[in-house]
């Protein structure tokens, strides 16, 4: 029997309702409206798409966005000036550096800047650390939105044999610790895993977040497993993800599409941060 298709569209658009609500509230009980910055350096053009789709849901949700544009050749103490402008910005609940910076710029040296309470990707070490100890204040949006997937597809983790292909610090390490946060049972592969098939089709849960087109084929995955593929991948001006879907939807129990699956949950996952740092903020000034 085919696998169930997890329609990440329809998940995030039950949760978009969720956070209408929230926002409505701050907005009668307390007259704030979140705001979201986004420092975009460069013009990447996989970058401007992203940034064009946060700001569209934002004002989608009525939350503030801001775009802070600064060119290819800024250096790494004017990224870091244009961050701490935002830290100081009250009407800026949330900071996300977009993602890549040019060669010369360390990321984590410009994320660590990022004030953790403002740090709505939950890529600050503070934020990544308290995560490490199953104490989550801002949670990284893919991996967030992958376990919203599998809560609101109600399928169970707990005691699952979970393996995720991928090793990132924005989607692989992060969602491990997830995983295990939920007593699954997690294996991470990478690059130089010796026998990766052997691993993946032990797999209860398998998620691909490797950045390779079709990578996860047919006999890499085990009979009724289910499949979260992350990937994003253009294939001859179409988007594709890592994992085989048509082949691979024949052996598993439930999968993702792409697009449509896991990208909606991301931005998503964003808007709700936001929200979360808006309350957060409003609860210390209590
Ligand atoms: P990275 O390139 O940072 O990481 C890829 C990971 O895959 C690395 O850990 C790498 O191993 C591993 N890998 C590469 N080749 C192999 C291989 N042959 N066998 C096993 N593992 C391998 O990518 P990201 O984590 O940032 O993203 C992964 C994918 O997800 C991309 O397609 C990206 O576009 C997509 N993405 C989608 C999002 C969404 O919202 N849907 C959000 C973020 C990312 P090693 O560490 O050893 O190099």
């Amino acid at each position: 029997m085919p696998a169930q298709i997890l329609d990440g569209k329809a998940i995030a658009a039950q949760i978009e309702q969720e956070i209408k609500a929230e926002l409505e509230e701050l907005k009668s009980k307390y007259g704030v409206t979140p705001g979201l910055a986004v420092v975009l350096v460069g013009e990447n053009p996989a970058s401007e798409v992203y940034v064009r789709n946060k700001g569209k849901k934002c004002s989608d949700l009525g939350i503030n966005s801001i775009v802070r544009r600064l060119p290819e050749s800024a250096s790494e103490q004017e990224i870091i000036d244009a961050v701490q402008q935002l830290n100081e910005d009250t009407s800026v609940h949330g900071i996300i550096v977009q993602l890549p910076l040019p060669k010369h710029v360390d990321p984590e040296v410009v994320i660590s800047h990022i004030d953790p309470s403002k740090d709505v990707d939950g890529f600050h070490p503070v934020n990544v650390g308290w995560m490490f100890i199953g104490r989550n204040r801002f949670v990284p949006c893919t991996p967030a939105g992958i376990i919203e997937i599998l809560d609101r597809s109600k399928i169970e983790i707990e005691g699952k044999r979970a393996v995720v292909i991928g090793r990132s610090n924005i989607v692989g390490k992060p969602l491990s610790i997830l995983l295990l946060q939920r007593n699954a049972t997690v294996t991470v592969c990478h690059s130089r895993t010796v026998d990766l098939p052997s691993i993946t089709r032990q797999a209860d849960i398998l998620i691909a977040a490797v950045g390779r087109a079709r990578f996860v084929t047919a006999d890499m995955v085990k009979e009724g497993a289910v499949v979260i593929d992350v990937g994003i991948n253009r294939v001859d001006d179409k988007i594709v993800g890592d994992v085989d879907f048509d082949a691979v939807k024949e052996v598993a129990s439930a999968i993702t599409p792409v697009p449509g699956g896991v990208g909606p949950l991301t931005v998503i996952m964003l808007m709700r941060n936001t929200v979360q740092a808006t309350k957060m903020r409003l609860q210390r000034s209590q």
